[in-house]
């Protein structure tokens, strides 16, 4: 599957699974933008993927700031010519029951993955529409999009919404050959998934050995996590998928945990 020359706007991108998809998409001839809140590490991740610049770039961006996506879309536009691809992927994760979780963790939770999803799709569907070469939006979901764990309310709630985005934006972008679909990866061990180990051991009370094997793998075929690549291929697939057949799709990718 080649991206020749396609241009891609990748959130979260300076770290874990964004940042692999964004190398991935270089390699088959993309041009990227790897938007992120820490810019250091997103202008890092371009010259080590780029180190010419002319077909990465980093761009400062907190996905749940209007001013700041507008601007950033914006800044991509201005230097690659147009947006082809998004990959609404930035994320955190925030792990309490219910009953503890605090509605501020929870707001926090709702604009990072649902705000920054909508602001940024809306964002670059004017530009889609406006070039006339269609497009693809790709949303980072999760197993939890389908499925629901303990502790995770906030992320679970959010995560099944990006599925309702994905149809809605696949049957609006359609007459403009503009394609929406969701991955949902299992456990991927970034550092993400690294910070949570230790926080659901005490939560839970057993041990972080037992999180990865009891918690995390136990419903998957081969006990195996997922991997950055297994996630990034994805994308790619889904990036340069040429037609209105697969949309508003969500694809699980997560050695069988979840099987729809
Ligand atoms: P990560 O922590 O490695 O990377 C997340 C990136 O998002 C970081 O670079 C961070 O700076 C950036 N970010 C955070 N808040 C932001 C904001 N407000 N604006 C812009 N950038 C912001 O995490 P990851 O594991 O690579 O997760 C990426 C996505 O994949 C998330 O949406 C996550 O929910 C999803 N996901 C991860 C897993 C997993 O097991 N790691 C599984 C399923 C889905």
């Amino acid at each position: 599957m080649m991206l020749t020359d396609k241009v891609a706007v990748i959130t979260g991108a300076a770290s874990g699974i964004g940042k692999d998809i964004a190398k991935v998409y270089l390699a088959a001839g993309a041009k990227v933008a790897i938007a992120d809140l820490n810019i250091d590490a997103a202008n890092a991740t371009a010259l080590e993927f780029d180190p010419s610049g002319e077909r990465a770039m980093g761009v400062a961006m907190d996905v749940t700031q209007e001013d700041q996506v507008n601007a950033g879309i914006e800044a991509v536009v201005a230097k690659f010519g147009g947006i082809d691809i998004l990959v609404s992927n930035a994320g955190i994760q925030i792990v309490a029951p219910v009953v503890d979780y605090s509605f501020a963790n929870w707001k926090k939770m709702l604009a990072i993955h649902l705000d920054g999803a909508f602001l940024t799709t809306k964002a670059c569907l004017k530009h889609m529409y406006a070039q006339g070469r269609g497009g693809s939006v790709i949303y980072m979901g999760s197993v939890h999009s389908k499925e629901a764990s303990k502790l995770k309310s906030a992320y679970v709630t959010a995560k099944h919404g990006l599925v309702g985005l994905a149809k809605v934006v696949a049957k609006e972008g359609a007459e403009h050959d503009v394609r929406a679909n969701v991955i949902c990866p299992g456990f991927v061990r970034t550092p993400l998934v690294e910070k949570q180990i230790p926080e659901q051991a005490k939560e839970l009370g057993i041990s972080e050995d037992d999180v990865v094997k009891k918690v995390m793998l136990a419903e998957t075929v081969d006990g195996e996590f997922t991997t950055v690549d297994d996630v990034a291929q994805v994308a790619l697939f889904l990036a340069g998928f040429p037609s209105n057949a697969l949309t508003g799709q969500s694809i699980v990718v997560s050695h069988g945990w979840f099987m729809q």
